[in-house]
C-alpha cells in the first residue's frame, strides 16, 4: 500500500500511422487488378487471455499521494479485458452533509462546474482513444445534476460500499433521477470522514457506476492533497483531482472488463496518480472551459503514457488509380494518400497473382503520394 515511488515514466511518442497499397499483378502483367489494404495501429483492443479482475466490491481506488503507481513497480499500456466502456458517459454529484460541518464555499458548486468544463475537452478525450465492440468512448461528457443531502446519517465511517449504494438511490428517488450503464453517482462526504484510509475515493463496479469522494484531507498513512499553490483552493482542488482520477476510471472500465493495466488497481488513472506535469504559477495545469484546475495525468495507449490531453487523429485516405502503359516488365502504377496529418510511408506491394507471399515491393521512397 505504500509503493513510493518519485515518478511515472513520461514518454511522448508521435503517434504515426501504417498503411500499405498493395498492387496484384496477375499473369505477367496482362492484367493489372489493385487491391487497398489500410492498417490503423493502435486502435484494435488486444484480446489477451488476462484473467478477469476479482469482482470486488470497490475498485478504482485513487490511492493516497505516497501510494502512486500501485499497479506495481512497472508500467505498461492499459489492455481491453472484453467487457463494456461508458461510450456516452452521464455523471451526477451526491452531496451527502448531515454533519454541523458544511461544506466549504464553493465546494459544491466547483465541483459540479468541473463535469461541465470536462465536456469535449481534450483532456475527458483522453478516454476516446479507448473502446468496447460497440465503439469508441465518446469526447462529450454529460452532466446529470446534483443533490445536497443534509438530512440522512452517513452509518459508517467510513461509509461503507451498501451506504454509497443506498444514498445513491435516495439521490435517484428524491430527484426523479433514471440511471443506464452509462450513468456515474458520485457521492462526497464533509470532513471527518475516512481520514484513516488508505485511499481518498474510489468508484465501484457496478451498473450504474457509483462512487465515494471523501473530504480531502491529511490521513494517517498519506495525503490526498497534491501540495504547491492551489487555482481553486486546496480541498476544492483535491477534491476535484480525485473525482477526475474517478471519472476517467469509471468510463474506461465501469464493470471491471474494460482497460486496465496488471489487475483492478492499474486503470487508466492509476498509473499517473498524482503525477501533475508543468503547473503554472497559480498551482493549475489545466485550462478547460476558461477556467483554472489541477488534475492529474492519464494513462494514453497512443502515448504509452501520462498525459494532459489528447487529439483523435483522423484515419488517412488510400486510393489506387488504374495502371497504364502497361508493358511485358514495366507499367506504370498510381495512387493517392491523404495521411491526414499523420506521418506515414507507403508502398506498393505487386506480384503475378492475388496468392499470398512472394510479392515485390517498392516503397516510399521509389513512389509518389
Ligand atoms: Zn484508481
Amino acid at each position: 500500500m505504500t509503493n513510493s515511488r518519485p515518478g511515472l515514466p513520461f514518454r511522448r511518442v508521435e503517434s504515426s500511422f501504417g498503411f500499405s497499397l498493395k498492387v496484384i499483378v496477375r499473369s505477367t502483367l496482362v492484367a493489372l487488378s489493385l487491391l487497398v489494404a489500410v492498417a490503423v495501429q493502435g486502435q484494435t483492443p488486444s484480446t489477451t487471455d488476462t484473467p478477469e479482475p476479482p469482482q470486488v466490491v470497490a475498485a478504482g481506488l485513487a490511492g493516497l499521494e505516497n501510494d502512486r503507481g500501485r499497479g506495481g513497480a512497472s508500467t505498461g499500456n492499459m489492455t481491453y479485458h472484453n467487457g463494456a466502456v461508458q461510450r456516452a458517459q452521464k455523471v451526477y454529484t451526491i452531496f451527502w452533509n448531515p454533519t454541523a460541518t458544511p461544506f466549504p464555499s464553493s465546494y459544491q458548486a466547483t465541483i459540479n462546474q468541473f463535469v461541465q468544463d470536462l465536456n469535449g475537452s481534450s483532456y475527458y478525450a483522453i478516454a476516446s482513444q479507448y473502446s468496447d465492440t460497440t465503439g469508441n468512448i465518446g469526447t462529450a461528457v454529460s452532466y446529470g445534476g446534483t443533490w445536497l443531502d443534509t438530512t440522512n446519517a452517513i452509518p459508517n465511517n467510513p461509509p461503507t460500499t451498501t451506504d454509497i449504494f443506498n444514498e445513491m438511490n435516495r439521490a435517484k428517488t428524491a430527484n426523479g433521477w433514471t440511471s443506464d450503464s452509462n450513468s456515474l453517482f458520485q457521492v462526497f462526504t464533509p470532513s471527518g470522514y475516512g481520514t484513516t484510509t488508505d485511499y481518498c475515493g474510489y468508484h465501484v463496479l457496478n451498473n450504474p457506476a457509483y462512487g465515494l469522494i471523501l473530504y480531502p484531507s491529511n490521513h494517517t498513512s498519506g495525503t490526498c492533497f497534491p501540495g504547491g499553490t492551489y487555482p481553486n483552493s486546496n480541498v476544492i482542488d483535491a477534491a476535484i483531482n480525485t473525482f477526475a482520477h474517478e471519472i476517467l476510471e469509471a468510463v474506461t472500465d465501469p464493470l471491471g472488463g474494460g482497460w486496465y493495466y496488471l489487475d483492478y488497481a492499474g486503470e487508466i488513472a492509476d498509473l499517473c496518480n498524482f503525477t501533475f506535469g508543468t503547473r503554472g504559477s497559480d498551482g493549475s495545469n489545466a485550462t478547460l472551459n476558461g477556467r483554472k484546475y489541477l488534475i492529474q495525468q492519464e494513462w494514453s495507449n497512443a502515448s504509452s503514457g501520462c498525459v494532459m490531453s489528447y487529439a483523435a487523429q483522423a484515419a488517412p485516405t488510400v486510393t489506387t488509380g488504374s495502371a497504364s502503359s502497361i508493358a511485358k516488365t514495366t507499367a506504370t502504377l498510381s495512387g493517392t494518400v491523404n495521411p491526414k496529418g499523420s506521418s506515414s510511408t507507403l508502398y506498393f506491394d505487386y506480384g503475378t497473382s492475388n496468392s499470398s507471399g512472394g510479392y515485390g515491393r517498392f516503397g516510399s521512397s521509389d513512389a509518389t503520394a
